[in-house]
């Protein structure tokens, strides 16, 4: 047996989105970082849709790339086409999703993992983790390499014992064209209780074999911002989007073969994500509607497939080449790549801390979708948030949490390590509380200082940072002197608000950024900027009024409660309830008011007796 000789802070499995966001923010930390995965060609590879962001995932991308992240600038690295979502609402709920070519965003993953000091990349296959007593030391290859570390990261994504089914036809397999992991799921299998979800995905099509005239256009949105505000304009080629249907005919032929899709076969009764459902199961769901939308995204540059957005299958294919060719503009479409559903091992991340850490186990931390989510955003989300946590637990210091006013970041781990999930979890701005202060807009302002402080924001992102900080005090200052008069331009167009400063001027409807602009009250140098200080004079009012909710929520569920506490002594709670708080452990009242179940009077006993053992 090879033993590796060093012995690293921070070992990280997976080099899918969680896995590389948490090897990058160890190794940013400072921690001897190594990231271990099947295949090194595959790092930051996109499993299913060449796409990143959309409603509330924007959220997460922004947060982490707040914290130096690598999903934001690689996205914009890979943009072929971006769009705008929910112009109709509000700013906080407002949404950029930019479509990736994939081959380019890998390459950005790939370049931005390479050149980070402090971390090192190894191609093997993790077989086991090396437990002492009850803590993770480090992990075994399938070869039998031993490779040591003071914390791990498990960041396996849909490959524990994953199950690829096409119809009848099962087959071994991580995600298409990929192992999954057996050894490793047998051996966490003893450790910890797995329990088993799905997702799917469409085939692919040929780009050639379709006729795009019968498809509804939809552009590439040319001044839609960028997912990061690192990134420098950038000359990317952008392809169009395509909008097509699936019409009664394909919907006959999918009824048709409905008894072989292991779904309605019942040879996988597993909860898939509940937001994205395979054509099937529209069909069987909505059996009065005749048609569903398809988005038909192109998959990059170079490729000449098309990724067929709505069409996600697990039926023959035989019965995908048959309804899909009933689709306009897809008569003569030829499949390159079979639709398949996954089903896959997850951990129940109720028994993680807030940290990401494993309750059972010491300096073992699960990120991504091993953790029951869906979604790249979501990993990345976790994966950082890991990274970080371990490179805090190796260097001794205390962990960190982002709070559920602070970022959708915590409002998806508060969530998971609370509730748990008995369906692949994905994030929408419903989710949180405060969405008037949790922006795309703001993320930086949220957290990129407390970043730096913990080590993991570089010097150049805090620079950039502390320069846009003192251009948006310089912008919220001239809206506040400035007076609507002062500018002809804009007197002329708004002659009843001459005497209004413009902050008050900016709150009425419509009063945006880009009518200063064009009035020139102030130049493309100063808009990002002044656009974000608008936003915030124009929600003036409705933020002050929610950051008075933060605080008062804040003071009444802040309470700590004391690690080894012991639930039983405290009279009055039901078994139910007692059973609960001892499963999750929650660390505050906050966390236990929103553990399901968990009563407000349940919460006054607690608070009660804890402040009983502190007099
Ligand atoms: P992954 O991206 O899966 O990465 C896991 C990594 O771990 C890989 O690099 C793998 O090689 C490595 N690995 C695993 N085991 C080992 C081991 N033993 N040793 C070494 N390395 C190992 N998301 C959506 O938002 N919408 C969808 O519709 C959607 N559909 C999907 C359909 C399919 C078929 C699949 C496969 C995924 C789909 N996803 C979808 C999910 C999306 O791909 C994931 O959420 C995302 O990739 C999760 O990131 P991750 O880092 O957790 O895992």
């Amino acid at each position: 047996m090879y033993t590796y000789t060093q012995i690293y802070d921070v070992l990280v499995i997976g080099g899918g989105h969680a896995g590389v966001e948490a090897a990058g923010a160890a190794a940013r930390m400072g921690a001897k970082t190594l990231l271990v995965t099947h295949n090194i060609e595959t790092i930051g590879i996109m499993s299913c849709n060449p796409a990143i962001g959309g409603l509330g995932k924007t959220h997460l991308v922004k947060e982490v790339d707040a914290l130096d992240g690598y999903m934001a600038r690689a996205a914009d690295a890979a943009a072929i086409h971006k769009r705008v979502l929910n112009t109709s609402k509000g700013v906080a709920v407002q949404a950029v999703r930019s479509q990736s070519c994939r081959e380019l965003y890998r390459q950005a993953i790939r370049k931005m993992v390479e050149s980070t000091p402090g971390l090192d990349i190894f191609q093997a296959e993790v077989a086991d983790l090396v437990i002492e007593n009850d803590k993770v030391c480090g992990v075994m290859t399938k070869d039998g390499m031993k490779i040591h570390s003071k914390a791990t990261v498990l960041t396996t994504g849909t490959f524990l014992a994953g199950k690829i089914h096409i119809g009848n036809v099962s087959t071994s397999g991580g995600r298409s064209g990929d192992a999954s992991s057996e050894l490793l799921a047998h051996c966490l299998g003893k450790v910890f209780s797995i329990g088993r979800l799905k997702t799917g995905t469409p085939p692919r099509i040929a780009v050639d074999s379709l006729d795009l005239s019968k498809m509804e256009i939809q552009s590439s949105e040319l001044d839609a911002p960028d997912m990061s505000y690192m990134s420098k304009p950038q000359d990317i080629p952008q392809r169009h989007c395509y909008i097509t249907h699936t019409n009664k005919t394909s919907h006959e032929i999918i009824k048709r073969y409905m008894s072989e899709s292991p779904i309605f076969q019942k040879r996988t009764e597993l909860m898939g994500p509940r937001y994205c459902p395979s054509i099937e199961q529209k069909v069987d769901r909505f059996p009065d509607k005749e048609t569903h939308q398809i988005f038909v995204e192109p998959e990059g540059l170079i490729s000449r497939e098309v990724y067929p957005n709505g069409i996600s299958t697990s039926l023959p294919f035989e019965a995908q080449v048959q309804f899909v060719q009933t689709i306009k503009g897809f008569e003569n479409a030829r499949i390159t790549r079979p639709g398949y559903a996954i089903a896959y091992g997850y951990f129940d991340p109720r028994g993680l801390k807030s940290s990401l850490e494993t309750k059972q186990i010491d300096c073992l931390f699960f990120a991504g979708q091993i953790n029951g989510t869906t979604g790249y955003e979501e990993a990345a989300a976790q994966g950082i948030m890991a990274g970080i946590n371990a490179a805090l637990t190796v260097s001794g210091k205390p962990t960190w949490k982002v709070e559920r006013s602070q970022g959708y970041i915590g409002v998806l781990i508060d969530d998971l390590v609370t509730n748990g999930t008995i369906e692949p979890y994905r994030m929408f701005t419903s989710r949180a509380e405060f969405r008037l202060i949790l922006r795309c807009d703001n993320a930086h302002y949220r957290l990129t200082e407390e970043g730096y402080k913990l080590g993991v924001v570089t010097e150049g992102r805090f620079k950039a940072f502390k320069e846009a900080q003192q251009n948006k005090t310089q912008a919220w200052a001239f809206l506040l002197e400035q007076k609507v008069k002062s500018f002809p331009s804009l007197l002329a167009d708004y002659p009843k608000d001459a005497v209004k400063r413009l902050v008050d001027w900016a709150k009425q409807p419509g009063h945006s950024v880009d009518v200063l602009l064009k009035h020139n009250v102030i130049d493309e140098k100063a808009y990002a900027a002044f656009k974000e200080a608008m936003v915030e004079a124009h929600y003036e009012g409705y933020i002050e009024k929610q950051k008075v909710q933060i605080k008062r929520m804040q003071s009444a569920t802040d309470m700590k409660i004391p690690k080894g506490f012991n639930y039983r002594e405290v009279k009055g709670l039901s078994s139910e309830i007692l059973e609960k708080l001892e499963a999750i452990l929650p660390s505050d009242l906050g966390q236990a008011g929103r553990i399901s179940g968990v009563t407000p009077s349940a919460l006054s006993l607690l608070a009660i007796y804890i402040r009983k053992l502190a007099a």
